[in-house]
């Protein structure tokens, strides 16, 4: 766990790096190049020489910091214990202070906005329609306010809508109130939050990240704690704002299925389960979804790619890095078109459009849904407990 890191402490910490190459195998950029510079020891030594000043920004060096997904397989296999991720948001930062790095960062704007930028200056036709179609809106965010349980509350919980779930998955938002009211928990949606910050602090931009942290900081302030629905978010804010004691809702849900539980239909159909690198490598939680649906009854669920590996929508890469994006995803298309499950279900909002873009792309017929709004269309008591 880190949080927004200055060039010195990155340093610091780019010297417990001892070079070992035991992190390579593990890397889905170095599986897919095979070139050291595309590897998490490779790219470690380029921000080291490019925050001492040893190596000036280039094309080639900005490509290869560009190209890490930030997926965190290499934290999770590093003997020595390395904060990566650290190091590269840094190395971001400086690419930023001297003119280059990622220029699209607008955490605020909603993705289509920048979708239909990119499609048309990276000329990818077609990207933007199967981008608005992989994940049908039929509701609206929910409005700030409380959203109370039928009986006195066990807690009152803050949600974060996200600046991209709460425009492209608001049903998803609206089902987890239904899920955590139904388990008697109070949700508070504050007027004042912002994005979480991880979108600025993973494209250079640590001064807007650190000021969207201290919005959040105060507008969840006096809850007993705070659930996010998309898993890059829920860790941002896990390494960020501890004190808020964030949580991503799938495991706070399996947990308060476990102690309360609430009765559930039969899901009409296989499922396929996508498990979001942020989630297993990033928060080290590769069960809270098993966990979760196997409060269903009679489920057949079927686990896409490895476990910790990434999809490759990383953050903006599923609009920048269009090439590796589709490479890194092709396989699970492949297994997806095999299995022919009726859902496809992950937690993270960016996963899910990129993985449901792809169906489409394919033709492969699937319903790309968050745990969350399959639970909550199938429940049974939503005030019964
Ligand atoms: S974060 Fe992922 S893509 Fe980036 S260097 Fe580490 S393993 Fe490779
Ligand atoms: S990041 Fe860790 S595993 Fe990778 S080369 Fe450095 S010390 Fe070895």
């Amino acid at each position: 766990m880190h949080s927004l890191t200055d060039h010195q402490t990155a340093l610091a910490e780019a010297d417990h790096c001892v070079k070992c190459g035991l992190c390579l195998p593990y890397c889905p950029t170095y599986g897919l190049y095979a070139d050291e510079g595309e590897s998490p020891r490779g790219r470690i030594a380029l921000a080291e020489a490019l925050l001492r000043g040893q190596l000036a920004p280039d094309d080639a060096l900005e490509g290869h910091l560009d190209r890490c997904l930030l997926c965190r397989a290499c934290e999770v296999h590093c003997p020595s214990g390395v904060r990566y991720t650290a190091i590269l948001d840094s190395a971001r930062a400086r690419l930023r202070e001297s003119g280059g790095g990622t220029t699209i960062s607008a955490p605020d704007s909603p993705l289509m906005t920048m979708a239909a930028r990119l499609a048309r200056t990276l000329h990818l036709p077609g990207l933007r329609g199967r981008l608005a179609r992989a994940l049908p809106v039929e509701d609206k965010a929910p409005a700030p306010g409380s959203y109370p349980p039928a009986g006195p509350p066990r807690g009152r919980i803050g949600l974060l809508l996200g600046c991209v779930t709460r425009t492209q998955q608001p049903g998803a938002l609206q089902a987890a109130i239904r899920l955590l009211n139904a388990l008697g928990y109070e949700v508070v949606i504050p007027d004042a939050q912002e994005c979480c910050g991880a979108l600025a602090a993973h494209q250079g931009d640590p001064d807007t990240a650190q000021r969207q942290v201290e919005a959040n900081r105060s507008a969840f302030a006096g809850l007993d704690g705070m659930v996010s629905l998309a898993s890059g978010c829920s860790l941002h804010l896990a390494e960020n704002l501890p004190e808020r004691s964030p949580e991503d809702i799938t495991p706070f849900l399996a947990r308060g299925l476990q102690a309360h539980p609430l009765a559930f239909s039969r899901p009409q159909g296989p499922m396929a389960l996508h498990v979001p690198c942020t989630l297993a490598n990033g928060l080290g939680a590769t069960n809270p979804l098993l966990e979760l649906l196997g409060h269903l009854p009679e489920t057949e669920i079927h686990t896409l790619g490895q476990p910790g590996g990434c999809c490759g929508a990383a953050g903006t890469h599923l609009l920048t890095q269009r090439e590796q994006a589709v490479r890194l995803r092709q396989p699970l298309m492949e297994q997806l078109e095999e299995l022919k499950p009726r859902y496809l279900l992950t937690a993270n909002i960016g996963c899910a459009l990129h993985l449901a873009e792809g169906a489409i792309s394919e033709g492969i017929e699937v319903e790309v849904l968050h745990p969350v709004e399959l639970l909550s269309h199938l429940i049974d008591s939503p005030g019964g407990i």
